[in-house]
């Protein structure tokens, strides 16, 4: 099989979108479900490979594509991080913005600075859509604006279908923002388009644990008893570190309003596309800068809000620097083990974990993605976390099942906002 087919055959898809714009025969298109998944029309098909060849979802040359992209004389390595210049914490000096995004607001602030010096001309960033408050929708920012309507983070399915061709029809050079498994499809495209090369300039990541499927809105709204089409704007975090989700339904005030924390841990496994589990890059090791949080004191007591950032690139950590000077941006150095110890409860065991999941489903004679890095063995417990995940997975796919998550929901979150 040399299509995409052979990826969403062995639940490998992980919803990047992507292979919709590179068919030269438009026979794919991405469908929208739990999760976005691309079907392929095979009467269409010219069996070019190129989907196939930029799908992120079969696996990944991350030490390879990361060796060709950072080879600057000072490039550093970490088994984590991967291929890094410096690692940084800090914040945007607005505090609006600041304490709106998702932690310090430095990825929208050092867009906007970008687009202000006219370094480039757009930034492909994702914001709610404006018919469904809940649905995410990539699109070229040109302005500052543009930028903020797609602040902080949008923890459902984000398919970038459609973007490389209006990044190629569009007049001037972008940036794009994305997860890590989004970076990893531009990154191979990269190798072999140089016109998409020419417009491309910049690949931001944010970084990434696991995402959940459209079924985790699903049973937050049923459980608040709030109907999707009354929503008018919605955030998974806003209002300072970490911040909370803020559901509004009419007028300013929000209906709910309940601290991420509390709502984002209660949800466990259940929700989690199945493809995360065998991810093992949690940064973005592809992108030229990271950002995330830091869940480490001090830094974890600010609550207006704070970021960590990890450059690869040393035309980005000049501009970086660039910003600071120019009292745009506040950001100072720190060791990488910092970044890698706030990051600690997710981070260190993602790989075990995804090595775990790899020789089950190899027993199971289940395809599994290919990376060319060597995955840390795995302990027993990390053959039963992967185990009990997919039984979370396996209520969160059924929803006359949701009783169970909802026992286990109640008792972690407030109830003040049960109606
Ligand atoms: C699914 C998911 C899992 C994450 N896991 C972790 C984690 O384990 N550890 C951690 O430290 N941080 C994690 N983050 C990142 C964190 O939530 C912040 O996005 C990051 O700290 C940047 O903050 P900021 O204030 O600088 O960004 P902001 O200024 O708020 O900008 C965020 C940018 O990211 C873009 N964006 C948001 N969500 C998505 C998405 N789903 N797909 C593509 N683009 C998107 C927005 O369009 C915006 O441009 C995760 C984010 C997501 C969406």
């Amino acid at each position: 099989m040399n299509n995409i087919c052979l990826t969403t055959k062995n639940e490998l898809c992980t919803g990047c979108g992507l292979c919709e714009d590179v068919c030269p025969a438009q026979a794919i298109s991405i469908k929208r479900g739990v999760e976005n998944t691309p079907t392929v029309n095979l009467k269409k098909c010219v069996n070019c490979g190129k989907c196939i060849k930029i799908c992120p979802g079969i696996g990944c040359d991350i030490e390879f594509l990361s060796k060709n992209c950072f080879s600057d004389g000072n490039i550093k390595k970490d088994y984590y991080i991967g291929r890094y210049l410096e690692t940084f914490v800090g914040h945007s000096n607005d505090n609006e913005i600041r304490y709106h995004s998702a932690s310090g607001g430095v990825l929208s602030h050092f867009l906007i600075y970008l687009l202000e010096k006219g370094l480039i001309n757009g930034a492909v960033v994702t914001k709610f859509s404006s018919s469904d408050a809940m649905y995410p929708e990539t699109f070229i920012a040109t302005s500052k604006e543009e930028i903020l309507s797609a602040k902080s983070s949008k923890y459902c399915p984000v398919s970038l279908n459609g973007i490389t061709k209006k990044i190629l029809a569009f007049e001037g050079k972008v940036v794009v923002v994305g997860l890590p498994c989004h970076i990893q499809s531009l990154r191979k495209r990269l190798t072999f388009d140089s016109k998409l090369k020419e417009k491309i300039v910049g690949l931001f990541s944010i970084y990434c644990s696991s995402n959940r499927n459209f079924n985790a809105q699903k049973f937050l709204l049923d459980y608040y008893k709030i109907r999707r089409e009354d929503v008018t704007k919605f955030a998974y975090r806003d209002d300072g570190c970490l911040g909370n989700m803020k559901v509004f339904v009419s007028g300013k005030e929000p209906l709910l309003n309940i601290p991420f924390i509390d709502y984002y841990g209660a949800l466990r496994s259940f929700f989690k596309p199945r493809r995360c589990l065998s991810c093992i890059d949690h940064y973005g090791e592809l992108a030229d800068i990271n950002f995330g949080d830091i869940h480490i004191a001090p830094y974890s007591n600010d609550r207006i809000g704070v970021s960590s950032i990890i450059v690869r690139n040393s035309k980005y950590r000049s501009i970086l620097m660039q910003a600071v000077h120019e009292n745009v941006l506040s950001i100072e150095p720190i060791p990488c083990d910092i970044v890698n110890e706030s990051q600690k409860e997710m981070l260190y065991p993602k790989q075990r974990k995804a090595h775990a999941l790899m020789n089950m489903d190899r027993l199971l004679h289940r395809m599994t993605p290919v990376y060319d890095k060597e995955l840390k063995k795995p302990y027993l417990k990390d053959y039963v976390s992967e185990i009990l995940c997919n039984c979370q997975r396996y209520v969160g796919r059924h929803p006359f099942l949701w009783f169970v998550i909802r026992i286990l929901f109640s008792h972690k979150i407030s109830k003040e906002y049960k109606r």
